[in-house]
């Protein structure tokens, strides 16, 4: 299919309306492989003489190459799997996403509002109340199950967001920047959510240490 129809999809994408494509400004720049979501079982066009279309499969969260039903090659994850498709030349190597997002494991209440997951801002009470637990547990009025307990579910939960994370931040972006701008963007935001995650330990260490004791009960 030549490439204006792709362009007329990513218009009809635009007006509401389904089908895949994208990448658009990427594409223009000539500057590597570029995908568009698809809607659950659809087929991408047929891809133009030296290229070949690759996916992001959902349930690898990672690349992959596509067999003849347009499914996931690597381990048999039906073609619904297929969250992205992207046209890339039949020489290029497939892309590689990390599974961990070190900016969604030291800052989930910030990496989640970024990328459009308002909710997780739900992490700040949520580390106030763990505070609170530890606090308690370690000067002996709290009851110390509660804050391990507490303190496992909240790592646990977090080591999840992580590990889905670049799904979730990639498919988002994918109409707009090829995988390498994506991935250049999350090391940015990687290493300023580390950062202020060290800021933020800092702070309250010095406050549960130095400060509080000394405050009325
Ligand atoms: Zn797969």
């Amino acid at each position: 299919m030549p490439t204006h129809e792709l362009r007329r999809n990513r218009r009809e994408r635009v007006d509401g309306d389904v089908v895949h494509s994208g990448g658009e400004a990427a594409r223009r720049r000539g500057d590597g492989l570029t995908g568009g979501t698809l809607e659950p079982g659809q087929l991408p066009p047929t891809p133009p003489a030296g290229m070949r279309y690759v996916g992001f499969c959902g349930a690898c969260r990672d690349f992959v190459e596509l067999d003849a039903d347009f499914a996931c090659e690597r381990a048999g994850h039906p073609r619904e799997s297929i969250r992205v498709a992207l046209l890339a030349r039949e020489d290029e190597p497939l892309p590689h996403m990390p599974a961990l997002n070190l900016g969604a494991l030291f800052m989930p209440a910030l990496w989640g509002p970024v990328h459009g997951q308002w909710y997780m801002i739900l992490f700040y009470p949520l580390w106030l109340v763990l505070d609170n637990l530890i606090y308690g547990a370690v000067h002996g009025s709290g009851m110390a199950v509660l804050a391990v307990v507490a303190s496992l579910l909240t790592a646990a939960f977090t080591i999840y967001y992580a590990l889905h994370a670049n799904s979730w931040g990639y498919v988002r972006a994918a109409a707009d920047r090829t995988p390498d701008e994506y991935l250049r963007v999350e090391r940015r935001w990687s290493v300023a959510f580390v950062l202020i995650a060290i800021a933020f330990l800092v702070f309250a260490s010095w406050y549960n240490i130095a400060v509080r004791p000394g405050l009325p009960a």
